[in-house]
């Protein structure tokens, strides 16, 4: 069977299913397909910032576990300090709920979803299914995740990326489980570019860490040791599961022709935080926009699309590679900060709370940018050698 759509969407994760609700919502005819059966799982922390749910244009308090406002960091699996926020700082939820939620809602709005639909094909704008069904658009949004099929199809190159591993411990039989009935958990300074996490959801914690990827065959044991750390036996975690997080270089494609990239499509999680569902909703918010242009012929391509993300997503991916380098290079006396520093913690729960960003922070430094920069520079010359050493590449 053969239709014809105004446009395909790839991958119903939060970047796929945003796309759909705003081109559906708008009357564009929109086919939202993904190769899993809904509802599905995915590695992921679940934690939601307040700056990616007031992104949208619906509440997520159906699928939210827990709201948190405080932070509980651990500094190399020793001493801690906890801070409190006056106002949420992020919700936690289960992506297998979300997820769905966020693909009804797209539904409600008139995109026809399919899952357990894999797309095997691709041609121009032209996709077939594993089905046998084909399908073809004016336009394509590829949001199928870390590793879709779309980026290899079109021969654009892999993207570099950290990599996670996370499982969740059952509060119940826990003896932390009530520690974390109001906090989620930050363990900084023990993992080479990247960090731990204890996030509590209604009836378990998710406990997670995650690294350059040369740090992938540490994770299991460490993951062991970090959640012993925090009280939970690290031996009875269950599903266990790890994951790749795609990161773009400044000059990684965003565009091919009538096909957008988007979220982690487009390796647009946070380097610092690892954070991705917000930018996978804010690029496909923006891919909906460009895809409305070009559906009306008022566009012949996605090229405002990729400048939209060059002048809103990229420079802050930009400052947070910095940050990320400046962190690692030596985590104690950022860790200091956060913990002394009222006016630190304020600016961190600012841009969490999409109050600030990252960009806007930086600017403050005033003329001390000038010298972060060079100090950032060095840090990431060093980080991407180390990286490369670790690799063998
Ligand atoms: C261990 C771990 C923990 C994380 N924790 C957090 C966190 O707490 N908070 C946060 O903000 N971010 C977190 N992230 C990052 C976050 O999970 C991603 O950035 C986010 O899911 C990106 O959303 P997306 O819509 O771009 O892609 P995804 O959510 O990955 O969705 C892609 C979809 O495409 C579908 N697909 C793939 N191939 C095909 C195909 N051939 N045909 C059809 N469909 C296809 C998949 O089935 C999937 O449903 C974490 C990541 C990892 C690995």
């Amino acid at each position: 069977m053969a239709r014809s759509w105004d446009v395909i969407v790839v991958g119903a994760g939060p970047g796929g299913s945003t796309a759909a609700y705003d081109l559906a919502t708008a009357g564009a005819e929109v086919l939202l397909v993904d190769r899993a059966e809904f509802p599905r799982d995915k590695p992921c922390g679940g934690g939601v910032l307040i700056s990616a749910v007031n992104l949208l244009p619906y509440s997520l308090d159906a699928v939210t576990e827990q709201t948190i406002a405080s932070f509980r960091v651990r500094y190399k699996r020793s001493w801690e300090f906890e801070h409190h926020y006056h106002e949420p700082l992020a919700i936690m939820t289960q992506r297998s709920r979300l997820d769905a939620f966020m693909v009804e809602r797209a539904v409600e709005v008139g995109a026809e979803f399919r899952d357990g639909s894999p797309v095997r094909g691709i041609e121009g704008t032209s996709l077939s299914l594993a089905n046998g069904d084909n399908h073809r658009a004016d336009a394509v949004i590829a949001a199928d995740g870390a590793n879709g099929i779309v980026r290899r199809a079109l021969g654009l190159p892999r993207l570099r990326g950290a990599v996670a591993l996370e499982g969740n411990a059952d509060r119940s039989r826990q003896t932390a489980g009530e520690r974390w009935s109001d906090a989620v958990g930050l363990e900084l300074g023990s993992m080479p570019g990247g960090y731990g996490w204890v996030f509590p959801k209604g009836d378990h914690c998710n406990v997670g860490l995650g690294g350059f990827p040369a740090v992938a065959p540490t994770l299991r044991d460490e993951l062991s040791k970090y959640a012993g750390c925090e009280s939970f036996d690290g031996g009875s975690l269950t599903e266990l599961r790890g994951h790749h997080l795609p990161l773009r270089d400044p000059d990684s494609a965003l565009v091919s022709g009538q096909t957008a990239f988007v979220g982690d499509a487009a390796g647009l999680v946070d380097p610092l935080s690892g954070e991705g569902i917000g930018n996978a909703i804010r690029s496909g918010q923006l891919a909906a926009d460009a895809a409305r242009d070009l559906i009306a012929g008022e566009s012949t391509d996605f090229s405002s699309y990729q400048s939209a993300i060059e002048a809103e997503i990229e420079p802050e991916l930009r400052v947070a590679r910095q940050l990320q380098a400046l962190f690692h290079q030596s985590p104690w006396p950022y860790v200091q900060l956060l913990r002394r520093s009222d006016r630190f913690w304020t600016a961190f729960c600012r841009i969490v709370r999409g109050e600030s960003t990252y960009t806007s922070f930086q600017s403050r430094l005033g003329p001390a940018k000038a010298l972060v920069d060079v100090a950032a520079g060095f840090a990431e010359r060093r980080g991407r050698r180390t990286a490369a050493w670790q690799d063998g590449s």
